[in-house]
């Protein structure tokens, strides 16, 4: 590890499980004690080299065989370009069915996340292929993307499973609300579609004001749905939700590409800033 690594890994280490499977394995079974369904991710993006991707498909694989044979309660979440989008697309999608396939055989979900706005159509796109197969599959919306709510309204349509977050890239102005309140108003608007509209989703949000609204809204509409949220982040709130008799799930990422991961963690929020700033004196 660079010194930067050295600096940061300690801090990120609330956020990641760690750097191998193992880990991620141990993570998911504390997630279960606590009451949570585990979704395990092995960090990882913009794969460019094919045997890269392959042997990241070969990870997911194995982490799906060890989540059932360990009798976790859980799934694994991917991303297209850590599966080789951008080295040969339809290998990529041969592997995705592999993966929706195997997770079915097993009674687990796979999720698509969503990256950068540039592979915003791709994932879609892939993803209604994949769905019109394999119903146990889902993928994530943004809520800042100006085109979300279009979005959801089809994906609805052909009964997608949607996980409903705020979105984490830096975006162009033209595509994404501008500011942090018109995201939040935006992510209300979907969250009432998905209340009237879906069957099955994911409220993904550590937000208690959008949490309190999804509260509301469940007490006067029947949908299936879940709290997710990252591993580390209000843990007292996920604690507060199980009590009460919702289903909550826990993100837990892994893996050695685990430094981009935690910055934008870090970013997100001010005081981990002042977290990071304490540890190094
Ligand atoms: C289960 C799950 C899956 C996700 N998948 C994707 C995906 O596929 N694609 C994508 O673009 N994004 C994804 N995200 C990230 C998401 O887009 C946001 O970047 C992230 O959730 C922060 O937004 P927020 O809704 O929690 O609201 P915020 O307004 O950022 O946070 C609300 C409150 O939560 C707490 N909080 C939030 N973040 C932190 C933090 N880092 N440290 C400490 N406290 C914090 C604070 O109390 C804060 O006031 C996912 C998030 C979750 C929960």
């Amino acid at each position: 590890m660079g010194l930067k690594q050295d600096l940061v890994f300690p801090i990120a280490k609330r956020w990641i499980a760690g750097k191998d499977m193992k880990t991620g394995l141990e993570a998911a079974k504390e997630a279960n004690k606590n009451g949570y369904f585990a979704l395990l991710n092995f960090l990882g993006e913009d794969v460019t080299d094919p045997t890269l991707a392959e042997s990241q498909c070969g990870e997911y694989t194995a982490l799906q065989k060890a989540i059932y044979d360990s009798s976790i309660k859980g799934s694994v979440s991917v991303k297209l370009t850590q599966l080789g989008l951008l080295t040969d697309e339809v290998v990529m999608k041969k592997r995705l069915a592999a993966l929706a396939s195997a997770a079915s055989s097993m009674g687990q979900q796979l999720w698509l996340d969503m990256e950068g706005s540039r592979f915003t159509d791709k994932t879609l796109e892939t993803y209604r292929e994949l769905h019109e197969t394999h119903h146990n599959t889902g993928v994530a919306l943004q809520a800042y993307m100006r085109r979300s709510e279009a979005d959801l309204s089809s994906l609805i349509e052909a009964g997608a499973m949607v996980r409903l977050v705020k979105g984490a890239y830096n975006e162009s102005r033209d595509l994404v609300y501008g500011s942090r309140k018109e995201t939040a108003e935006n992510y209300v608007r979907l969250l009432r579609q998905l209340f009237e509209r879906a069957e099955n989703f994911t409220v993904a949000t550590h937000d208690s004001a959008l949490i309190d609204e999804a509260r509301r809204l469940s007490s006067s509409h029947d949908a299936r749905f879940e709290f997710g949220m990252l591993r580390g982040i209000r843990d007292e709130l996920k604690k507060e939700l199980v009590s009460s008799g919702f289903k909550v799930v826990d993100y837990i990422p892994y893996g050695d590409q685990w430094y981009s991961y935690s910055v934008r963690r870090i970013k997100e929020h001010p005081s981990n800033v002042w977290l990071l700033l304490r540890s190094l004196v």
